[in-house]
């Protein structure tokens, strides 16, 4: 054998710089499904279901393309459990000359093969991912001679660069941003008249390995009921068609806003396809321009939207490689508590956790606003320690990977990088959460009150915290009039404030 191809369950990508050179005859596809994946953080069983079944569905079509593919089950007898044990026996038995591998997205993967072709003493030949539209050299290029990264920045050269809402060197519209048209609330009656995102039910091969996955990981969390995730690079085509038919014109307007019972909104479900690599981020990018070009989707939605996937996405996957592997133990805010058990559970009386929480264990899905503003703000809030954060996210959400999740949770949400990600925490006391949603109705809470038996124990935190981080906070510009309004209570209220927010914080160690 000349070359054996590893292919990673995010790396379904039948672009993928893996495949140039690749001749049937002489080079053979390595994929294997091991358990590690699945428990070194306590995985949802959705997301298993995700990577398993999108890994068989991409392996049948490259078979039936004419690939020999090395396919390694967990239900395998012979199964080793981990890539680095699975890998060595397969060498061991096929023998290539040379291994060819896209740089995986996380940053312990990538070490794990490394180790593994050196020990023995083959060559590793670690290929770019060209699924993002930033390489790591472009990063580098952008980062130097700046004292601050920004996003902003970063996403206006990529938007140049790319050409993307771009009319003959100006940013369409004259604005590189229109958030101040976007992120309003729903009416009391709720969310505008809106068909719901188009399902992707279950075939016999989802449905398999769902079975497995409730036999091996029964105790895992999580139900797969409701499992309805597009797993091919057709079903993610005809998901991004819905999005942009059904739900794109609302975007922006409504990107923040959330409510009860409504776990999607407007929102595109695409971060699992994407992340997957079975739909190319520039597909996305032009269909939505084209919405925008042709008149079916105002700018700012259009904006809004593709900030997400040429700004955000591409700037946190940058921010990870840049900054691993110290970025994983950075923890600024020196926060030491353990994560309260109902994250596992959805169990408390603070309905929207509940809400949040209970939808992330129903679909392992939650959206953004929902993970920054309540799970995340909870527990950035509470203090506690941001790799147990981390763990959870990860172990969690079905568009889980480690390049993307870790800086948005420890960086963007947890501030744990001390402001790399974010110029600021972003915190808020409950009545952010009273104006974006209407979970506050019906919750035994008040969100307006800080102290006494119905305070909200996100407005009581939120003081806290100001306290708590007062003179480090007061450095930060950005934070001078939230700062400012600590100096307007009395000692004897803020005594009150520190005590409750004690024993909120004793009551869920
Ligand atoms: C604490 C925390 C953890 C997160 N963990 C993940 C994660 O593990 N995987 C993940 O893909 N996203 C993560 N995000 C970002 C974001 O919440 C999800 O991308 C989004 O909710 C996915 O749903 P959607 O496809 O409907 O997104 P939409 O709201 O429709 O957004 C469109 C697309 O933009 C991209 N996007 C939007 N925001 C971000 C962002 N902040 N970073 C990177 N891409 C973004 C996604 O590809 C997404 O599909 C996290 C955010 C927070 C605050
Ligand atoms: S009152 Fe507080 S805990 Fe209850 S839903 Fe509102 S923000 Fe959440």
């Amino acid at each position: 054998m000349r070359h054996l191809i590893l292919i990673l369950g995010d790396q379904l990508d039948r672009h993928s710089s893996v495949f140039d050179g690749f001749d049937s005859n002489q080079d053979c596809i390595w994929m294997a499904e091991v358990a590690t994946e699945s428990t070194k953080v306590w995985t949802h069983k959705a997301r298993i279901v995700v990577f398993l079944s999108a890994m068989r569905h991409f392996a049948e079509s490259l078979r039936a393309e004419g690939m020999r593919v090395d396919y390694r089950k967990l239900e395998d007898l012979e199964n080793a459990g981990n890539f680095v044990a699975e890998l060595t026996a397969t060498l061991k038995r096929l023998k290539p000359q040379r291994l060819i591998i896209v740089e995986p997205g996380e940053w312990q993967v990538r070490e794990d093969f490394r180790r593994t072709a050196e020990a023995l003493g083959l060559p590793l030949e670690m290929r770019e991912d060209r699924h993002f539209l930033a390489s790591h050299a472009d990063f580098e290029k952008h980062v130097k001679g700046r004292k601050q990264l920004r996003m902003e920045f970063f996403y206006r050269e990529m938007r140049v660069k790319h050409q993307v809402l771009m009319d003959e060197g100006k940013p369409v519209g004259g604005e590189w941003n229109f958030d101040s048209e976007n992120r309003k609330s729903f009416a009391k009656q709720g969310p505008p008249l809106h068909a719901a995102p188009r399902r992707f039910l279950p075939d016999a091969i989802s449905r398999e390995v769902m079975d497995l996955v409730e036999q091996r990981f029964a105790k895992h969390p999580g139900r797969l009921a409701d499992f309805d995730w597009p797993l091919t690079a057709q079903d993610a085509q005809l998901a991004l068609s819905d999005f942009i038919e059904n739900r794109l014109t609302d975007f922006g307007d409504y990107q923040d806003a959330m409510w009860t019972r409504e776990p999607w909104l407007f929102h595109s479900r695409l971060s699992v396809v994407i992340n997957l690599k079975l739909l190319d981020p520039r597909v996305v990018i032009a269909a939505a321009e084209k919405a925008y070009r042709t008149g079916s989707a105002p700018l700012a939605a259009v904006e809004g939207f593709i900030r997400q996937i040429l700004g955000w996405r591409e700037y946190v996957r940058a921010i990870y490689w840049r900054f691993m592997p110290d970025y994983l133990s950075l923890n600024s805010l020196d926060a030491h508590q353990p994560l309260p058990s109902f994250y596992w559970t959805g169990e408390t009386d603070m309905n929207c956790l509940r809400e949040a929480i209970g939808q992330t264990l129903q679909y392992g899905h939650a959206h953004h606003i929902q993970r920054l503003m309540v799970t995340g703000l909870f527990s950035l809030l509470l203090g506690v320690k941001p790799q147990e954060v981390h763990e959870w996210y990860l172990a969690m959400y079905v568009d889980a990977v480690e390049w993307v999740e870790l800086p948005n949770t420890l960086g963007m949400s947890q501030h744990g990088d001390g402001g790399i990600m974010a110029s600021k925490p972003y915190i808020a006391s409950g009545k952010y959460i009273q104006r974006m949603s209407n979970y506050c109705t019906g919750c035994r809470f008040d969100p307006a009150k800080s102290t006494g038996p119905d305070a909200c124990p996100f407005t009581t935190l939120y003081w806290d915290f100001l306290m708590r981080h007062e003179t480090r906070l007061k450095m930060n510009q950005r934070m001078s009039m939230q700062v400012r309004n600590v100096t307007r209570l009395t000692e004897t209220e803020k005594a009150a404030i520190s005590e409750q927010a004690e024993s909120i914080r004793h009551s869920l160690t």
